[in-house]
């Protein structure tokens, strides 16, 4: 059983709060769709394990980061935006990461500006 860390919303999805709108899941990564769509495809892949940020990772990790990518493309892929999309990891406050989960968001479905604000 992974340890879920108390108050943090994205262990509460990978543990399964069925308000939670998922697109796939495995025993690693959870995919799902952004609450606040910035694009008509959002979607935020996160790995199950709680991770604060991209700048918390180790090489313990490359594997888990690995699969996240890769689920990316999947969530991509199933929402028919593969050709065309964004793969954004917010880390740090300054940088607009508002949920210390690490996540992929996965943007498509418009023309995507560059570079982003
Ligand atoms: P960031 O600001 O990069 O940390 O991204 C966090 C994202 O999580 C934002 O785009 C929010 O809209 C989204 N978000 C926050 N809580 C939830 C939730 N319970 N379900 C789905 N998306 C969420
Ligand atoms: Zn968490």
């Amino acid at each position: 059983m992974l340890r879920a860390v108390e108050g943090c919303p994205f262990c509460r999805i990978a543990g399964g709060d069925s308000r939670a709108k998922v697109l796939f899941a495995d025993d690693d990564v959870v995919a799902f769709h952004d609450i606040a769509p910035k694009a008509p495809v959002h979607l935020l892949v996160i790995p199950r394990r709680h991770i604060a940020s991209l700048a918390e990772a180790t090489s313990e990790d490359a594997s888990l980061l690995g699969k996240l990518l890769l689920a990316a493309a999947e969530a991509a892929r199933r929402s028919g935006t593969v050709d065309a999309f964004r793969v954004v990891a917010n880390t740090g406050a300054r940088s607009g990461q508002s949920v210390f989960h690490v996540h992929l968001h996965v943007l498509g479905g418009r023309h995507l500006a560059w570079p982003p604000g």
